[in-house]
């Protein structure tokens, strides 16, 4: 996890888990790592806290890199470029 910690991160159910099944290598199964997920109290506040921290590595909130991707895409088409501006600026 990132070395800034948050409140939602102490009830991470990941804490104790081998970085190795939460960090998968490239190639390998991330599906223990979402199986961990499945049983988090926090999912919702980690992916957000992924999505916007742009976590690339490992599983965040029950999702993969590949489809974190896919939905930080999606989120930049739903947010109009004049906004994407000015939120950059901010
Ligand atoms: S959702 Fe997954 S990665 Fe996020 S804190 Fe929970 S167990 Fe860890």
């Amino acid at each position: 996890m990132s070395a800034v910690q948050q409140e939602w991160m102490f009830a991470a159910r990941c804490k104790g888990v081998p970085a190795n099944i939460m960090f998968p290598a490239r190639g390998e199964s991330v599906e223990a790592a979402i199986r961990v997920c499945s049983e988090c109290p926090v999912i919702e506040e980690c992916l957000e806290y992924a999505l916007v921290n742009r976590e690339v590595h490992g599983v965040w909130g029950g999702t993969s890199e590949r489809i974190r991707r896919r939905m930080r895409r999606a989120r930049n088409k739903a947010i109009p470029s004049a906004v994407r501006l000015s939120l950059r600026r901010n």
